[in-house]
């Protein structure tokens, strides 16, 4: 059987954050898929072909990530593809108590399904999907929290954004 591993999130839009966890947790998996959870109330800034796209680019050097998108619960998502491994990052206090109870119920609705959490590089840990959406809202540059890959992709696409 082969070790798959569901990386959920809004990735509204994918930080370097993400990407350094993904890339570290790498060796433990044949296969990571990084899952946008959406729901069409939710407000966000870039659009779910956006964010697809931009988690392609991220990871188009690695064939064992995909993407893949998913409305309602992440543990149904994970049973309707064979996964038992959650990836979770955390930052600091915040996340973990946060992350701890999100673990507790997954694990009461899916006991098969396992939450691994791996913590942030220290260099990382201060950024958030939240405060680049910010930066960019406002004109700033947001390249140095954003994946090597996207430095010349975020801008353009900011133009379609609906901020
Ligand atoms: P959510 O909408 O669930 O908060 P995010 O897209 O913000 O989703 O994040 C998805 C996952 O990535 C979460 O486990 C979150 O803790 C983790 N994460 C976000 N930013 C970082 C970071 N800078 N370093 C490590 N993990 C992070």
């Amino acid at each position: 059987m082969s070790n798959i591993a569901v990386f959920p999130g809004s990735f509204d839009p994918i930080t370097k954050g993400h990407e350094n966890i993904v890339r570290r947790a790498l060796p433990l998996f044949d296969k990571i898929i990084v899952a946008i959870g959406h729901n069409a109330g939710k407000k966000n800034l870039f659009s779910v072909e956006q964010r697809i796209d931009f988690i392609k680019k991220t990871f188009a050097d690695t064939p064992k990530i995909s993407v893949k998108t998913y409305e309602g619960l992440t543990v149904d998502f994970c049973k309707k593809h064979n996964v038992n491994f959650l990836l979770r990052g955390l930052r600091n206090a915040t996340d973990f108590e946060f992350e701890r109870d999100i673990a507790s119920f997954n694990k009461d609705l899916s006991p098969n399904l396992e939450t691994l959490f791996m913590f942030t590089e220290p260099v990382y840990s201060h950024i958030s999907s939240s405060v680049v959406r910010e930066v960019l809202r406002h004109g700033g540059d947001a390249t140095k929290f954003l994946p090597n890959t996207l430095k010349n992709e975020i801008k353009p696409s900011l133009r379609t954004a609906k901020q």
